[in-house]
């Protein structure tokens, strides 16, 4: 059977590569001429595989008016004149219910565990170079409040087999040197030794280079889908700019553009666009940089080293139109990064901006569309794309194929 899959980001490009490895035939197509030129170009690099509680959480609500009104916010929110970001708004705000969350971590974390795991069995079979590592991560918080609530969190995510320890001010600094600029200001940190980083763009690059070997996958980049030919409940064509693409299922893994393709077909997905910004800056010495990832808690900043480059990501803007870079934004970025690593060279940091697909719950979109019966959906992976890619991927394929699926579907269903 040929399937045809629509977007060649990290999901697209892992749901294409799982689905061959099953045995379908596959073609890939992308508007862009290269893969992971879009939201998956150059985020944080995190694979937070044990850290995926919801954007939405009972924290997240007391802290908007703060966050709002304060001008170095991580978080800034500009209303418009839009139905759906307005629904968008109100579904995260039910989302941030205590008892909604727990469940949604809870089920997060069933697929970001399937992704190690196939991420691990991926790179067995393909070693695919990406600046990856196993070097934990270390989530430091300055306010002692919040580190004693994170020590439930911390307790909760045992339970679903989290390997994460509380660290005080002192054991942080020991284990992590770097964090020198934040010496009187730290509370403490949850040290999780399992996490793990890589480049999400040279991952999905690599892993399009492989699928270029396998013999049945044919790859269609620069080609734009303007739309999908529905006869009766049956797909039967993507309409694109170079012409119909043929295939017996059609599978959208397109980002933020799937709300576009699957508008007309009478599917309103609740994806909407979480901007957000990174800098990759050069690393000159070995001490100028955390050798751990970092999260610098009440900035929401994350800290990935990838070989020579430290790759620092935050900020969640909610109303911007594209992903056009806003110096203020990026000013305000370099300002805090430089308060805690003050040997960083920011004059030479590479800016980005990208969208993050995201649902109110955090939630992904994996499985059969309502819409026609040979229509998939793999979307709204959010902030966490490149960590749940994989497991995303495994799970749409093994409900493709019909077999059984690696943990439970039910979750992730279109509604
Ligand atoms: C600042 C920032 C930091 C982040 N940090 C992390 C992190 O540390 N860890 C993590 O796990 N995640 C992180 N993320 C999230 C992650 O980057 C995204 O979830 C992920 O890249 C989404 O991948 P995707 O394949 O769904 O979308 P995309 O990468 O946007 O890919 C969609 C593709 O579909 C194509 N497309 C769309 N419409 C069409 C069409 N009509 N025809 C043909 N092609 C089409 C596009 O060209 C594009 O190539 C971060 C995101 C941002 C913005």
């Amino acid at each position: 059977m040929r399937v045809c899959v629509i977007g060649a980001g990290v999901v697209g490009v892992t749901s294409a590569y799982f689905l061959a490895r099953q045995g379908f035939d596959v073609t890939l197509v992308d508007s862009r001429e290269r893969p992971a030129e879009v939201s998956s170009f150059a985020n944080g690099g995190q694979l937070s595989y044990s850290y995926v509680a919801p954007l939405a959480g009972p924290g997240v609500l007391p802290n908007v008016p703060s966050w709002l009104l304060r001008a170095d916010s991580p978080l800034r929110f500009r209303p418009r004149l839009d139905p759906h970001q307005w629904r968008w708004c109100l579904d995260f705000v039910l989302a941030c219910r205590a008892s909604v969350a727990r469940t949604s971590t809870a089920e997060l974390s069933t697929l970001s565990y399937l992704s190690r795991d196939a991420m691990h069995g991926l790179l067995a079979q393909e070693p695919i170079e990406f600046g990856h590592v196993r070097n934990g991560k270390l989530i430091a918080y300055r306010d002692a409040e919040l580190l004693e609530k994170a020590r439930r969190l911390v307790a909760y995510q045992a339970a679903h087999g989290a390997d994460q320890s509380i660290l005080s001010a002192e054991e942080t600094l020991a284990l992590e040197p770097a964090l020198n600029g934040m010496r009187g200001k730290l509370a403490g940190a949850i040290y999780t030794p399992s996490e793990e980083s890589g480049d999400c763009r040279l991952f999905t690059e690599g892993l399009f280079d492989k699928l270029k070997t396998l013999p049945n996958v044919a790859l269609r980049m620069s080609t734009n889908v303007r739309g999908l030919r529905r006869r009766g409940a049956v797909i039967t064509a993507a309409d694109s700019d170079k012409g119909d693409i043929q295939a017996e299922a059609f599978v959208v893994a397109s980002g933020l553009g799937s709300r576009t393709l699957l508008g007309p077909l009478g599917e309103d997905l609740p994806l909407y666009p979480l901007k957000g910004y990174s800098l990759s800056v050069p690393l000159a010495h070995e001490d100028e940089g955390p050798a751990i990832s970092v999260t610098d808690y009440e900035r929401r900043i994350v800290y990935a080293r990838m070989g020579k480059t430290l790759r620092i990501a935050a900020m969640v803007d909610i109303g911007s139109a594209d992903a056009a870079i806003d110096p203020q934004r990026i000013a305000l970025l370099k300002h805090q990064v430089a308060e805690i690593f003050p040997k960083l060279d920011l004059d030479a940091a590479v800016a980005w901006a990208g969208l993050r697909p995201a649902t109110p719950g955090s939630k992904p979109i994996i499985g059969p569309s309502r819409s026609a019966q040979n229509l998939w959906l793999n979307v709204g992976q959010g902030a966490l794309g490149f960590t749940l890619a994989c497991g995303s991927a495994a799970l749409l394929t093994a409900q493709l194929a019909g077999v059984a699926t690696p943990i439970d579907a039910t979750p992730f269903l279109p509604k």
